[in-house]
């Protein structure tokens, strides 16, 4: 047990909240530290898998996410220049049991805090950490600022820039994929089904889904040269995305017409960190598996790295043993989830004969695959 036991996490995101809440449910005391002013303002949408939402279910959230949020029915793959259906999975038939859910980014950072702080954990936000030193008893911590910081046990949680994933691991070597995402939120006229639709063309596809708000979430995907940043708060020209894919169909240009000024995100591959823990400290989520969207599996990584983390500690103690219980249930399943993400691309991408071979595959394969 963690009955008073003291941790301080860095990073009020998916991974960082679910764990102060898990901890604080074995009655440890924690400290989130946040370096924005205010939580999860940005405001794309998530998708919540099985596997998150035990996680969520455990923590005891799991009933709310989902009295609020589309559950999906089917995702449907479809050619991106004549809207012509190539597949369609149907998840409710397939696996009733286990429901999948699109959920705005704000809405599960706020259904995390309040459940964190309904636990007695502290958040404290505006709290930038500069830099991160590890010492024999654990990290330091020096914020903006200059002033510094010895909280004994700290937990990074602080996404793909982590400062403690470098204090631990030295320099990390992303390369740029040569690929950026679009993300953008435009208004839907009608309700529509919970179908997440997947526009495939040569070299990009689209993907679109309904949120609870009366919004679609839009992220367009191309494969190009020329470099872009890695970041949630990078603007982009709107009309760049709609030349883009300017051969698309008229569904999707018609939705394209309404974005005003979407965000872009370079995706970067980024080595799977290859120490998770030091001397009182470890680290989870992006900061230890940052991967590429392609399977909707970042945050859901990040909820089932902090409920298996809390639970390492709690039944082995905060310690090398916990620790090393921790990345040993985690890294290697994690890195398997990188890798097929980094494989889904090519699989959305194809022109020409391996497009035609490809869609057929796709057909065949939703047939013969039940779960899917
Ligand atoms: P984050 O949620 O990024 O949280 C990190 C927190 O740490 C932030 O609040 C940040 O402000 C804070 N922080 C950072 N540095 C510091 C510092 N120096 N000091 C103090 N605080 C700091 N995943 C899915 O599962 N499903 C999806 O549908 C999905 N769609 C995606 C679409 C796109 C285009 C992208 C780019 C990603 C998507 N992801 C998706 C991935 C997912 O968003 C991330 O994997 C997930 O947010 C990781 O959670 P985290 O807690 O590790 O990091």
């Amino acid at each position: 047990m963690l009955v008073g036991r003291e941790f301080t996490i860095l990073g009020a995101g998916i991974s960082g909240l679910a764990l102060a809440r898990a901890l604080a449910m074995h009655g440890a005391r924690v400290t989130v530290l946040e370096q924005s002013p205010e939580l999860g303002e940005v405001g794309a949408g998530i998708q919540i898998s099985p596997n998150g939402m035990k996680v969520l279910d455990a923590l005891g959230l799991g009933t709310e996410l989902a009295a609020t949020s589309p559950r999906l029915k089917a995702v449907e793959l479809l050619n991106g220049e004549t809207g012509e259906p190539v597949t369609r999975l149907d998840m409710a038939m397939r696996r009733p049991n286990a429901p999948y859910y699109f959920v705005r980014r704000p809405e599960l950072i706020a259904l995390l805090a309040g459940g964190a702080r309904d636990a007695g954990v502290e958040i404290r936000l505006d709290q930038r950490i500069a830099a991160v030193e590890i010492t024999d008893d654990g990290p330091v911590l020096t914020f903006e600022g200059g002033a510094t910081s010895r909280p004994g046990t700290v937990l990074g949680a602080d996404g793909l820039h982590s400062k403690l994933r470098g204090a631990l691991n030295g320099e990390a070597k992303p390369f740029f994929t040569n690929q950026v995402a679009w993300r953008a939120m435009v208004p839907m006229p009608r309700a529509e089904p919970p179908v997440a639709r997947v526009f495939m063309g040569a070299k990009k596809h689209i993907v679109s889904y309904p949120l609870s708000n009366g919004m679609r979430n839009i992220v367009a995907v191309e494969e190009r040269s020329r470099w872009a940043e890695e970041g949630w708060h990078i603007r982009d020209d709107a009309m760049t995305l709609r030349v883009a894919f300017e051969e698309f169909c008229p569904e999707v240009r018609g939705w394209l017409e309404q974005v005003e000024e979407p965000y872009l995100w370079g995706l970067f591959r980024h080595p799977v960190a290859r120490r998770w823990f030091g001397p009182n400290c470890a680290i989870l989520g992006d900061a230890a598996h940052p991967t590429l969207p392609f399977l909707a599996q970042g945050a859901n990584m990040a909820l089932e790295d902090a409920w298996i983390l809390a639970q390492a500690l709690a039944l082995h103690g905060e310690d090398e043993v916990g620790f090393a219980a921790y990345q040993t249930a985690r890294r290697e399943r994690s890195s398997e989830i990188v890798e097929a993400a980094n494989k889904n691309a090519r699989n959305y991408h194809l022109s020409g004969l391996p497009r035609v071979v490809g869609h057929l595959g796709m057909r065949a394969l939703s047939k013969f695959a039940p779960d899917l």
